[in-house]
């Protein structure tokens, strides 16, 4: 076979060609790191982690993210592999020496025998001669590249920084508190005139909410991120500094709104949350856009009446992040739809996080080796982690035009409300159980889904060609 070319050596790059290696076909990495280096990264390895070593929870009954890191052990992932040799004690969670584990990535790939690691940094889109291609530059992709993608794309199609407000799963929401209710009851392009779940304050509330916020913990920006305080996007703690009244005027404003519980009492300020996927498992909270530290964050929120027992699938934050508007731009094998050959992978795409991004990689690699070899490609099913990330990322996102000019995917964590949902029914209390609370069902529910997605993950595997499964 002629080779696949994959740009960036990070956690993705790496993992995407591992996969293409293992499956026979050889890969050509480029790495710029060695001769040109990014504002995080501190060394020449390839998989460096940038920040923490953790790769969060490896509970694969009931935690999503243990879930992935379970299907991509079996899918031979290379990432995975290399954190497990070289963990460290982390409670339930997976956390890794960092440079044993980048040095392990490093030698696994060099001495790959279908694989060449090129230094240098790719200055413009692959070329077309590299017939087959991955792009899996980063957050961090170098500037000339990200030209020529936002030239390829549309300039709206490439943001270079993430303003993300905190996503809340539907099912902890209290519809005692909240409605459901579109400012003036408008209906919009696919709208019902209800697609909005909104949370009341009363003076009293409003007002404690904002000292809340005022008195809150923030992250500062790095000193190479600048303050990127753009197009509507201030972080809603900036807003409440900015004068008592201006969330009352701004996100929280109440106007057009009565409350289904107590029609006669206006609400002095509302808070709304927006349907975030198409399964309507998920809301963000509108205007949200947060740098509070993720603790103060989960204690001010719950103030926020209907929201007390909030669950959080993501908080928010504000980041220097480069990334497509996957959902419009890619096919559903991660391919370019203006460039066929030509894949995206990792945090690029709009995933966040070392293990979702790598999962990225690593479907990437498969389907790039599948096209190569003439083989169909195989999508994991919805049902799996890696399947309901790519169906996140490359059109499960619920695209709205609500506010104009403000794209709306934001990067995202692998999360349960990712998952589509159970067959009605499936939940039953367990025999000999006499208290089943909502906690007890929640906790049910996503062993459940976990387990369906280590079955199907099973059976997808079984259908793709064979793999070499160790590293
Ligand atoms: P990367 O791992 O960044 O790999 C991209 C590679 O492409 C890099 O090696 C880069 O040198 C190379 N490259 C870029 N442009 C070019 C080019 N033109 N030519 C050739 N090579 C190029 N996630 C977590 O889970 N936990 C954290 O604690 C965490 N902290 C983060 C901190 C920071 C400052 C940032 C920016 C991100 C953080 N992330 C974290 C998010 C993200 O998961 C990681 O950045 C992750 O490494 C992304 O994997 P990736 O493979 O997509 O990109």
């Amino acid at each position: 076979y002629s080779p696949i070319h994959v740009v960036g050596g990070g956690l993705a790059g790496s993992e995407a060609a591992w996969q293409i290696a293992n499956a026979g076909v050889p890969v050509i990495l480029h790495e710029m790191r060695g001769v040109r280096g990014t504002d995080a990264h501190k060394t020449d390895g390839l998989a460096e982690l940038v920040c923490s070593n953790s790769f969060r929870s490896d509970d694969a009954t009931s935690n999503a993210v243990g879930v992935i890191h379970a299907e991509m052990r079996m899918a031979g992932s290379l990432i995975m592999a290399c954190a497990d040799k070289h963990q460290v004690p982390a409670g339930g969670a997976l956390a890794v020496d960092r440079e044993a584990f980048s040095d392990a990535v490093t030698k696994l790939i060099n001495d790959h025998p279908l694989v060449s690691v090129v230094r240098e940094e790719v200055t413009g889109l692959p070329p077309k001669e590299w017939d087959l291609a991955i792009v899996a530059t980063g957050p961090l992709t170098a500037p000339s590249l990200a030209a020529a993608i936002q030239e390829e794309t549309g300039a709206d199609a490439l943001a270079f920084f993430d303003a993300i407000a905190p996503i809340v799963y539907r099912d902890s929401i209290d519809m005692d508190i909240c409605w459901y209710q579109s400012r003036y009851d408008k209906v919009g392009p696919g709208g019902t005139g209800k697609d909005y779940i909104n949370c009341p304050m009363d003076e009293e509330q409003y007002n404690a909410f904002v000292d809340a916020l005022i008195a809150g913990d923030t992250v500062g920006f790095k000193e190479w991120e600048g303050t990127p305080y753009f197009d509507g996007c201030l972080p809603i703690e900036v807003m409440a500094e900015r004068g008592r009244e201006t969330l009352r005027h701004g996100p929280m404003k109440p106007m057009g709104l009565t409350n289904a519980h107590n029609p006669s009492v206006k609400a002095y300020a509302v808070v709304q949350l927006r349907q975030d996927n198409a399964l309507g498992t998920l809301y963000n909270m509108v205007g949200f856009q947060t740098k509070l530290k993720y603790g103060a964050q989960a204690e001010i929120f719950r103030m926020i009446p209907g929201l007390q027992n909030a669950e959080f699938a993501r908080l928010g934050g504000l980041h220097r992040n480069t990334y497509i508007n996957s959902p419009t731009l890619l096919d559903p094998s991660l391919t370019l739809k203006s460039r066929p050959g030509l894949r995206f992978a990792g945090q690029i795409t709009g995933c966040e996080g070392y293990v979702e991004s790598a999962s990225v990689g690593l479907m990437a690699g498969r389907f790039a080796a599948a096209e190569r070899k003439g083989e169909a490609v195989l999508l994991p099913p919805a049902t799996t982690a890696l399947g309901s990330l790519l169906g996140h990322i490359t059109g499960g996102h619920l695209i709205t035009d609500e506010e104009p000019g403000k794209r709306s995917f934001q990067p995202m964590n692998i999360n349960f409300g990712l998952f589509p949902d159970l067959q009605p029914g499936s939940i039953v209390k367990p025999e000999g159980v006499k208290r089943f609370r909502g906690k007890d069902k929640t906790i049910l529910k996503r062993q459940l889904i976990a387990k369906r997605a280590l079955a199907d993950c099973t059976a997808w595997l079984g259908q793709s060609a064979p793999f070499a499964v160790s590293a």
